[in-house]
């Protein structure tokens, strides 16, 4: 199967290196052609700003929206502010998914933070997962076709998912733990609709 990583900017490297791990043939995306013959895509964290603005220099906004109406695309931090609809600021969106998205709701780089907790649709469903959030974004709305996947011990929203679009506010690929990416490389190959 073969994955692209959108690569105008972020952690991209290390979601290949996931990819790889598990024995996908991975594409780095920075033009539209490169979208040819995905199963699916991962827009990295980084700066959300900075990569919308990139992706509608290089042309990438509206080939990518059309890609995730049929196809599965995974965002983390960055990426999935990109694929909210909603971010509460006017700045180039994807705005795949029926979520708001209320950025660096943690507070400052500083306030960066781990958290181990149970993520019962991975496989195996144990061990707990290690959440790292760097600047990350809480989801605050889910509605729509978009449903819940993960929330925080007091309720906050971590992560959705809607059809074959997932958006972590978490960053999976600077752990060595694979199970997110095994479980997005097997939403893009399931028959899941909207
Ligand atoms: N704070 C960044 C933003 O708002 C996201 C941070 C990240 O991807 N780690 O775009």
């Amino acid at each position: 199967m073969k994955f692209g990583v959108l690569a105008l900017q972020g952690d991209f490297r290390e979601h290949r290196i996931s990819l790889e791990k598990l024995g996908a043939d991975v594409t780095e995306v920075r033009l539209p052609a490169h979208l040819d013959g995905l199963s699916g895509l991962i827009i990295p964290g980084g700066e959300s700003t900075a990569i919308g603005k990139l992706m509608v220099a290089y042309k990438l906004l509206e080939p990518i929206r059309q890609f995730g109406k049929t196809h599965a695309i995974w965002g983390t931090c960055a990426g999935a502010i990109l694929l909210a609809k909603n971010v509460g600021k006017d700045q180039p969106l994807l705005g795949l998914m029926d979520i708001t998205i209320q950025r660096n709701a943690f507070g400052r780089q500083i306030d960066s933070f781990e958290i181990d907790l149970p993520v019962p649709f991975l496989t195996p469903p144990q061990p707990d997962y290690q959440l790292t959030f760097i600047r990350g974004p809480i989801i605050t709305e889910v509605h729509g076709n978009a449903r819940p996947l993960l929330s925080l011990p007091d309720g906050r929203i971590i992560a959705a998912q809607q059809g074959k679009l997932l958006a972590t506010s978490f960053h999976p690929e600077l752990t060595e733990d694979l199970r997110f990416h095994q479980y997005f490389m097997e939403l893009a190959q399931s028959g899941y609709a909207d």
